[in-house]
């Protein structure tokens, strides 16, 4: 699965981070996320966490 973070979307809570650290990063200048890996194999029920915690529904996860 691939994850796609949209940044415009995200109000930089940082619950993606907590979730799958493997995968988020926060920007040092504004705080919204940053992606580590679009690929989510490496923490796949992180970042389903992640998907469902996030207050501003930034992230998405397509099957590709
Ligand atoms: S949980 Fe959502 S709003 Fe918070 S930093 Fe991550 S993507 Fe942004």
């Amino acid at each position: 699965m691939r994850i796609i973070a949209d940044r415009e979307a995200c109000i930089g809570a940082g619950q993606c981070v907590l979730s799958a650290d493997t995968v988020f990063d926060q920007d040092d200048d504004d705080g919204r996320v940053l992606l580590l890996n679009e690929r989510t194999d490496s923490d796949v029920s992180g970042v389903e966490q992640a998907v469902l915690l996030c207050p501003s529904q930034a992230l998405t996860l397509t099957d590709d």
